[in-house]
């Protein structure tokens, strides 16, 4: 038996890996199959160029638990190593490289990959590691044994199997891998995708008469469904991205739309990225993005890869130039993930603009659920904005569909006022803002309906990148002033005076409890909007009702969030019911008032109860 040690420029580096990995190490797993796989495939390749021309057998890796010995196996049926392979690949490790690495990243949890250190990994589980192997080439099987000291030794042994066995006899805080669930999950995470049969067990199947889970004699393979992104996009069909999504997220509904990335200059990449049907809570649905590395799977945490507007989508990335091994906060300012991220939103703006352009009744169809993704990145993106200006849709309140060029076209000559600026009037709520979407449209103006979650921040930079145009909600006082309309007639001085009576009995009656330092506030005022329009308007400050609305999404606007709401009560002085009251009868203020309210969704609680009454009286 030969003992040595091994090169290690660290004296006590088992120690160090067992304490700084301690935090992520489960992927000791991944490496040991890894290394089974790598090893597999190196043969498979000699064989494919006639330098091995034995068997080749079941190249299989299998993964045994050994409950007794306390030992987790990984076997494979590969290249196997020499002893002097051993002395080379296993002693000799480089660690002089990994010893800065821990010197430099000593916060492990900013490290999303370890995979410098391969084979050392296993000792972060295990008091002794046992390699046990036989090389391809004609040459002794060998035993190299060691116990985390940079101690070693080395033995022939009788091993007639080509191949290595890796036998981890797991310390005692690491006996959670004697479990066969934690070793199925772990394996499901890591080595889902990888391109030879790993192997855990027996299949089991339901018996029917012992009412019972019985294994049978097939072997239990965790990856058994091929990695669909290695496949051409010419030879699939819709059908296998729509199966192989189901394998992803099995309990997900069907995707809208998928994308097949391949590349392979100036970096590599493979993968697909699917839409998914996004529910209400979008937060829940991040990080369901796979990262693989040759399929080996790294992680899903993918911020700073793939670009925040982008990890909504659902699907797996490939890329063996990703570099792995490093912090996020580098990640992010790599001059090669950065051409990534780039690589991967222009990859989806075209797919986008091309659906829109070749579909665009099944892109208007699917447009509810796909327009987050597309206003999220129009906010976040500047060179996505320049792309999906052309295929961003505006929906009015009737469902129809424009680009916003198609829009300006449609309402240029109705909706654009004495200044040049074109109002694109909005509801946020069909129901609510019913009154006035109504009166909008019967003198003819186009109302959109912006009820989207991230409409309120888009329609403020639309409103900075489209030329002259504003955005102004239909029960929004501005509406009268900014759009040109002949039947808006100034006031004389003598008419305002003759209204102050009507102002007045208005007033009192909307006047807030004196307390009541939350209640709105109404200020009321008259203006003649002909005899067709309705008696009684409520209307609000765009302004302040979307500085109220940030103040709810951002701190640091308080001040607005805590203003009661305000609205501005319009009288039409040429409606009949206005002119009764003029002329000195206000028997009908107070239901006037209530049904204003109403219509507006701002008549609660004993006020409400007041008009109820009220009203049943009058039915009598
Ligand atoms: P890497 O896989 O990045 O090369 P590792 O530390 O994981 O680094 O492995 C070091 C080397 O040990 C491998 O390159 C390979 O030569 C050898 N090796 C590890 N596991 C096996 C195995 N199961 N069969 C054959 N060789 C192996
Ligand atoms: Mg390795």
């Amino acid at each position: 038996m030969k003992k040595g040690n091994i090169g290690v420029t660290t004296e006590n580096i088992f120690p160090v890996i067992k304490k700084f990995l301690y935090s992520d190490h489960d992927i000791f797993l991944r490496e040991m199959v890894s290394n089974a796989v790598d090893a597999t495939q190196k043969l498979k390749t000699l064989a494919g160029k006639g330098e091995f021309q034995g068997e080749l057998g079941d190249l299989k890796v299998e993964v045994l638990i050994d409950k007794e010995a306390g030992t987790l196996t990984v076997r494979d049926h590969g290249v196997g190593m020499t002893a002097d392979e051993i002395e080379r690949y296993i002693n000799q490790i480089a660690f002089s490289g990994a010893g800065e690495f821990l010197e430099k990243y000593k916060d492990a949890e900013a490290i999303i990959g370890h995979f410098g250190l391969g084979f050392y990994s296993s000792f972060m589980v295990s008091d002794r590691v046992d390699i046990l192997t036989k090389s391809y080439q004609d040459a002794p099987a060998q035993k190299w044994s060691c116990d985390g000291s940079p101690e070693f030794s080395l033995e022939e042994i009788d091993k007639s199997e080509r191949g290595t066995d890796i036998v981890m006899h797991l310390s005692d805080d690491c006996k959670e891998f004697l479990e066969k669930g934690k070793i199925e999950q772990l394996l499901s995470k890591y080595c889902h995708f990888l391109p030879i049969p790993v192997v855990f067990g027996k299949e089991s199947k339901w018996d029917e008469k012992e009412k019972k889970m019985v294994e049978t004699d097939e072997d239990h393979v965790i990856n058994s469904v091929a990695p669909l992104w290695m496949r051409k996009p010419a030879e699939l069909k819709d059908e296998d991205y729509k199966e192989f999504y189901r394998h992803l997220f099995p309990m997900s509904d069907e995707p809208l739309f998928w994308i097949h990335l391949n590349v392979d200059y100036p970096f590599n990449l493979t993968g697909i990225l699917y839409f998914p049907k996004l529910k209400e809570n979008i937060e829940m649905q991040r990080n369901k993005i796979q990262l693989y590395c040759n399929q080996v799977f790294v992680t899903d945490q993918v911020e700073g890869i793939v670009p925040e507007f982008l990890t909504l989508l659902h699907g797996v990335i490939d890329s063996p130039d990703i570099p792995l091994n490093v912090s996020r906060s580098y990640l992010q300012g790599d001059p090669n993930v950065k051409k990534i991220s780039s690589y991967i939103t222009k990859k989806v703006s075209d797919r986008l603009s091309s659906i829109f352009k070749t579909q665009r009744a099944e892109y208007e169809e699917k447009w509810q659920d796909i327009s987050i993704f597309i206003a999220y990145g129009m906010l976040s993106e500047p060179d996505f904005y320049d792309k999906a200006k052309d295929f961003y849709l505006l929906t009015d309140t009737e469902g129809k569909h424009f680009t916003l060029d198609e829009y300006k076209t449609l309402i240029a000559s109705e909706q654009t006022n004495k200044d040049g600026q074109t109002i694109y009037l909005y509801a946020t709520d069909k129901e609510a803002q019913y009154a006035q979407i109504e009166a909008a449209r019967k003198k003819g103006y186009s109302v959109l309906l912006m009820n989207g979650q991230l409409d309120a921040p888009l329609m403020n930079m639309l409103e900075t990148k489209l030329e002259k145009s504003t955005f102004t909600r239909v029960d929004s006082d501005v509406l009268e002033r900014l759009i040109l309309k002949e039947d808006v007639k100034e006031q004389t001085e003598e008419e305002k005076k003759q209204y102050e009576g009507l102002i007045k009995a208005f007033s009192d009656l909307l006047k807030p409890a004196e307390d009541d330092k939350k209640a709105p506030t109404y200020s009321v005022q008259t203006q003649s909007l002909g005899a067709e329009a309705a008696p009684v308007t409520l209307t609000q400050s765009e302004y302040m009702r979307r500085m109220k609305e940030m103040a709810r999404l951002q701190p640091g606007m308080s001040f607005y969030g805590e203003l009661p709401d305000s609205y501005n009560v319009i009288l039409n002085t040429d409606a009949p019911l206005i002119r009764k009251v003029i002329d000195g009868d206000d028997s009908q203020v107070a239901q006037l008032v209530d049904l204003c309210l109403l219509q507006n969704g701002l008549l609660k609680g004993e006020a409400l109860q007041r008009f109820v009454e009220r009203t049943m009286q009058g039915l009598s």
